[in-house]
């Protein structure tokens, strides 16, 4: 699966609709200090559902809009979309180019779109589990991440392997069902109480 295009509109320094195309053989960003290329990393994080502010380099969710300049105002929205290739087929969806978008307004409220229709969190998460690009993913190897895996337990580092081998789906479905078997065997014996409590 390949990174096809990034979208940026009022997220961090894009205050203005920037559109980076990554076609086969870019394999580097390079710019002066302070031009803004930690800002694409952050906004591919962003976009795949990052929900740690302090990990995107700032306090709080709202500071990924663009704050203004002395010459530009402030942005009331930052919008993200990521485009990936999928002919391979990795993503479970019937598109050969799939679109997840990100919007936060300066309220704090967060949508998400897949190929432009509404979608949740939860639906993007799906989306990504098993590829490698998702928060748990090996596609993103920040500052420090190789010495932070080095010194992990093997139960975390586990993780990631599980994620490389295709099975973080299977053990999200199987802990879903393990929960709503709980929660109906709770439901069952209430009944059980009710039922006995009426005889
Ligand atoms: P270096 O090479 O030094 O690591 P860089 O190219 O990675 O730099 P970034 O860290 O991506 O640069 O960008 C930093 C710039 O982004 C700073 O000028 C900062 O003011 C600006 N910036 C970050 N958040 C916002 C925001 N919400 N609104 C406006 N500008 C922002």
């Amino acid at each position: 699966m390949r990174l096809k295009k990034l979208e940026m509109k009022g997220f961090k320094s894009f205050a203005q609709r920037v559109e980076l195309g990554f076609e086969t053989g870019v394999t580097a960003v390079v710019g002066p200090n302070g031009c803004g290329k930690s800002n694409i990393a952050d906004a591919i994080r962003w976009v795949l559902g990052e929900q740690s502010a302090r990990s995107l380099r700032g306090q709080k969710m709202e500071d990924v809009i663009f704050s203004g300049t002395d010459r530009k105002k402030p942005q009331g929205l930052a919008e993200v979309t990521i485009v990936f290739d999928n002919n391979a087929g990795m993503m479970s969806v019937p598109y050969q180019e799939v679109a997840i978008t990100r919007r936060v307004y300066r309220s704090g409220e967060s949508e998400y779109f897949l190929n432009r229709d509404r979608c949740r969190l939860k639906d993007v998460k799906e989306l990504l589990m098993d590829t490698g690009i998702g928060k748990e993913g090996y596609s993103i190897i920040g500052q420090g991440r190789i010495d932070e895996l080095l010194s992990q337990r093997g139960e975390e580092r586990r993780l990631l392997f599980e994620e490389a081998a295709g099975i973080v789906k299977y053990r999200t479905r199987k802990e879903e069902a393990e929960k709503k078997i709980k929660q109906t065997n709770e439901n069952l014996s209430r009944l059980k109480d009710i039922l006995l409590e009426l005889e």
